[in-house]
């Protein structure tokens, strides 16, 4: 049976979708069989970081019942399957999360591993991902606006049952971790520090996750050594 990942925050521009394009990423070219899903089903943008360009169905698509899911499966870097959403508004409207329970069930049936990038917020479009994953990880900035936005996340995951597994502090000032600050605001465990890293930027605008582009960077470093945290392999 397949893993089911969550990466979660209710604040926005933190890092949840860096963090899922490089963590399948790693994981893929560990030799696992993963799959992304860009759960952020307003403004998705798992597909841009991942260079995938999807010319076809979207996961919009299978949410309508316009599309099977093989259909919304794309092909990512290092064999990283990569399921896109679409950036059309209509889509947004008509689609529905109630469905991406059998979406995950399907890719579960054909993956080792399944990553869900959310969007920020509350809604049932971030709700429904925390229920259906295994393990939550939760993303955050080190700062107090974000790590306060984080902690509702963690709060809400709490209330519905889900794991936590703790948190990716990203964009970290390698000189001022802040690291007091995170343990008094958050009530999760720090996982893994992804430090602040031009090499990200690069990547993004690129397309090709840090990971892959840049192994020997701050930031792939901090990747890796998250993945490791979840599967326990180095
Ligand atoms: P979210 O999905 O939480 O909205 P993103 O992953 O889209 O956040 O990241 C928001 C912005 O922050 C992006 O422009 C990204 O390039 C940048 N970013 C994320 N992590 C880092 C990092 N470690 N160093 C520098 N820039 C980063
Ligand atoms: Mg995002």
């Amino acid at each position: 049976m397949a893993r089911v990942y969550a990466v979660a925050s209710a604040k926005g521009g933190v890092g949840k979708t860096t963090t899922t394009a490089n963590l399948g990423t790693t994981l893929a070219m560990a030799g696992h069989d993963v799959v992304v899903v860009d759960g952020d089903l307003g403004m998705p943008n798992l597909a841009g970081a991942l260079g995938v360009d999807p010319d076809g169905a979207t996961l919009h698509d299978v949410l309508t019942g316009e599309a099977a899911v093989e259909a919304a499966v794309y092909d990512g870097p290092a064999g990283l399957s990569v399921v896109p959403g679409s950036n059309a508004l209509e889509a947004f409207a008509t689609a529905n999360v109630r469905e991406l329970d059998a979406v995950i069930s399907a890719l579960e049936a054909t993956h080792d591993i399944v990553i869900i990038d959310t969007g920020a917020g509350l809604s049932d479009d971030t709700f429904v991902p925390l229920k259906l994953a295994d393990e939550v990880v939760l993303v955050s900035t080190t700062e107090r606006e974000a790590l306060g936005d984080t902690e509702k996340t963690r709060q809400l995951g709490d209330r519905i049952g889900a794991d936590i597994v703790g948190v990716v502090l990203t964009r970290v000032d390698q000189s001022n971790p802040n690291a007091e600050v995170v343990a008094s605001l958050l009530d999760a465990g720090v996982i893994a520090v992804v430090p602040e890293d031009p090499a990200i930027r690069e990547a993004l605008n690129t397309q090709i996750p840090v990971v892959a582009r840049s192994p020997d960077s701050i930031a792939a470093a901090g990747y890796r050594a998250l993945a490791e945290a979840l599967t326990g392999q180095p």
